[in-house]
């Protein structure tokens, strides 16, 4: 009588089929679940004399293996059926969804924009490598022994080489360059830079630079405070006022501050520029004849500047950005304001 009860069972799930989830649900609570008839099956186990037991709790195993068969099966193939509708479902004749394309990275487009005004004016582009011997990142450029630049807390050197630094600023690239080029020489070293500076809304441990050199016989600071001018016009509009103050710097004499007039309040005096009217955008100066002997060019004989900016800084003052870490943190609603620049 069981096994009369048990074969009805399996054709019964041999017939059983489901089409969607109610379906499936009704499948399941009749021959999955703790209540189905298998499980009464099972609960009936105790009333089998115990001769018959093992044979019952066979076949008790093998119907309940066909049911949970069955129900992958019916899964499976109500989820291509599904799919199958959804397909049926699309009218073709729409038109495609758009996908958002992205933009260029502010500072790229900023970089650019830099590089393409400095281009116009005859500056070709150079690059150098990101981790620099001692050599081109502060001997060659006249860095004393001693100079703070050099220690620990404030340059990333490799430990097991003392001589070998991530490079903490692209003057290194200009060293490589007078080095194997013969004057003139005028060149743009855009690049990532690095320094061992805690991240704030004002420093990072890594941001970009773009420095500019000029070598050649009788270049003068006139040439430098032109060349600057014209950049700060072509970047940030043409009522944009330069203003130059005495600074020090190891590789240049004399040295020299880049202010450039606030464009929030035109030189008024705000927030920004704390009340002063200028920002500064970088240092520049003269080449110091030291830094040219180095580079195994005759200081007797030429002459040049060199001026750099941080792009972060440059990008920051042109779109009013208060923040540096911006940046880097890949936020897609800062990056897709700039969307379309360039
Ligand atoms: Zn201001």
């Amino acid at each position: 009588m069981q096994s009369e009860k048990i074969n009805q069972i399996k054709a019964e799930i041999a017939s059983a089929t489901a089409t969607n989830a109610e379906e499936l649900e009704a499948y399941r609570m009749r021959f999955i679940s703790k209540k189905s008839v298998i499980g009464a099956l099972f609960a009936e186990m105790r009333n089998i004399p115990n001769e018959h037991k093992k044979a019952f709790g066979q076949e008790v195993n093998e119907v309940k293996q066909l049911a949970e068969e069955k129900f992958q099966d019916l899964i499976a193939k109500s989820e291509s059926g599904n799919q199958k509708k959804a397909s049926l479902d699309q009218d073709l004749t729409l038109p495609p969804t758009a996908w958002p394309v992205g933009g260029i990275h502010p500072l790229t487009a900023v970089r650019q924009r830099i590089v393409t005004i400095f281009e116009r004016i005859g500056f070709n582009l150079s690059e150098g490598p990101e981790i620099e011997d001692d050599w081109h990142n502060f001997t060659a450029l006249n860095f004393p022994e001693n100079h703070p630049a050099r220690e620990m807390q404030d340059t990333f050197f490799i430990e097991k080489h003392p001589d070998i630094a991530l490079r903490t600023h692209t003057s290194s690239v200009q060293v490589r360059v007078m080095e194997n080029e013969e004057p003139p020489i005028r060149t743009l070293s855009p690049g990532r830079v690095f320094r061992n500076e805690a991240i704030s809304a004002r420093a990072h441990c890594i941001f970009h630079q773009v420095e500019g050199l000029y070598v050649d016989e009788n270049v003068s600071f006139a040439d430098l405070k032109q060349t600057l001018f014209h950049f700060a016009k072509e970047m940030f509009g043409k009522d944009t006022k330069v203003r130059f103050r005495p600074s020090f710097f190891p590789f240049t004499e004399p040295s020299a501050e880049i202010d450039i007039s606030c464009q929030l309040c035109g030189g008024k005096g705000c927030n920004i520029c704390k009340g002063s009217g200028w920002v500064e955008i970088g240092g520049s100066g003269m080449v110091d004849p030291n830094v040219l002997k180095n580079c195994g060019i005759d200081p007797e004989k030429y002459t040049g500047f060199a001026f750099g900016m941080g792009i972060e800084r440059i990008a920051m003052l042109k779109y009013q950005i208060n923040d540096l870490r911006l940046f880097t943190e890949n936020d897609i609603r800062f990056l897709s304001q700039f969307r379309g620049l360039l």
